[in-house]
């Protein structure tokens, strides 16, 4: 019996996506490894961050790096750190702004992922730019006032055409003295951006650790300025203020670390095992009736990674594409994937481990029965 099985608690085949309902991804054993070497010890958490975060810059091509418990903190950390700096008195204060304080932060209207509350919570508001035809550069220069504390882009390629672009907004911001931050979490694929956004100029870029980095759940990277970092740690745990609640083990930022290294070596790897996951699929179902297979591309987040998606001719299968995704949830063992459309679905070899795409084919010609 598996750790689950005692408790009761079925596990899931996750071809959906690393999403944090589903527990996020799955460590590889080297980050496991250092997670256990790094729990038989006790240290000096703040010199552990520190050390850390030399390496973790140096591994991304960045000038600092810090480790949170995740992306949804990094983004709370960041926004905190840019009201407070290294001063004791504001940050005695958040959430409950002072008059004297920024209190700001602008976003594109048609850039807001579902994680405005991690920002929201250190007591700003949110400034809009933009509509459904896009942004001009001047609505972004007009937005900029001396309560802005930043500017926030929540990247996604494939909403990219909607914003003031990265260079040119980071250009206004920076004549203005406003910190530009990068929320990246779900963008690995492609390894290029965990340098990508500093290089052009943003002063915080993060990602989460337990999505394409395979890292611990509860953890995320942040990379950027020193200046920044430095006001990240301030904000963040052990010191009690804002972050207190977002602690980071050291196991944790000793497994981003592992993981980080992982990626950076096996990255470039996933992208054919994506590739044939669709192949395969294809081929399965290549003489049935009423399924058709695609190669679907870019993902959700405009990541350049291939997913399978399929579609099913309800009327000639007589079984619709709900019904399919249910059985495939409540049979065994339990496949958690993706609604496409009407009548598709799409699967994430992101999370798939080896050997599920074969389990997953036989579950949905079982389901066909075909
Ligand atoms: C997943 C995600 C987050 C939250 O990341 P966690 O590491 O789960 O806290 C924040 N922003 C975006 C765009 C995300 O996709």
């Amino acid at each position: 019996m598996n750790i689950y099985e005692k408790l009761g608690i079925r596990t899931i085949i996750n071809g959906n996506a690393t999403l944090t309902r589903l527990g996020g991804s799955i460590m590889p054993p080297e980050v496991v490894a250092a997670m256990v070497a790094a729990s038989k010890h006790f240290v000096d958490i703040v010199a552990l961050q520190r050390r850390v975060g030399e390496e973790l810059a140096r591994l991304t091509h960045n000038e600092a790096a810090y480790v949170s418990c995740g992306a949804a903190a990094a983004l709370t950390l960041s926004t905190a750190a840019c009201i407070t700096g290294l001063d004791a008195a504001k940050r005695e204060k958040c959430p409950n702004l002072a008059d004297s304080m920024k209190s700001e932060v602008i976003v594109h209207r048609y850039g807001r992922v579902g994680y405005d509350f991690a920002v929201r919570q250190v007591g700003v508001t949110f400034v809009e730019i933009g509509d459904e035809n896009g942004t001009s550069p001047d609505e972004l220069e007009a937005a900029i006032t001396d309560k802005t504390a930043a500017f926030f882009y929540f990247a996604n390629p494939s909403r990219e055409h909607l914003w003031v672009p990265y260079e040119a907004g980071i250009a206004i911001a920076k004549r203005h003295g406003v910190p530009v931050i990068v929320d990246a979490a779900a963008q690995l694929p492609p390894r290029e951006n965990l340098w990508r956004f500093t290089q052009m100029g943003a002063d915080v870029v993060m990602f989460s650790g337990g999505k394409g980095l395979c890292g611990p759940q509860s953890s995320g990277l942040i990379v950027g300025t020193q200046q920044m970092i430095d006001a990240i740690a301030f904000n963040g745990p052990p010191h009690p203020f804002i972050g207190r609640g977002m602690k980071v083990g050291k196991e944790e930022i000793v497994g981003l670390l592992a993981a980080v290294k992982w990626y950076l070596k096996h990255a470039e790897t996933f992208q054919q095992t994506y590739e044939e996951q669709v192949v395969y699929f294809a081929q399965e179902f290549a003489n049935v009736c009423g399924v058709e297979v695609h190669r679907s591309f870019p993902s959700e987040a405009g990541q350049p990674m291939p997913r399978t998606e399929i579609c099913f001719d309800e009327n000639r299968l007589g079984i619709t594409r709900d019904e399919i995704l249910r059985q495939l949830a409540a049979g065994e063992p339990s496949i958690d994937i993706a609604g496409a459309g009407t009548n598709g679905v799409l699967i994430n070899g992101q999370t798939l481990m080896p050997g599920e795409v074969a389990i997953i084919a036989r579950r949905l010609k079982d389901i066909l029965k075909t």
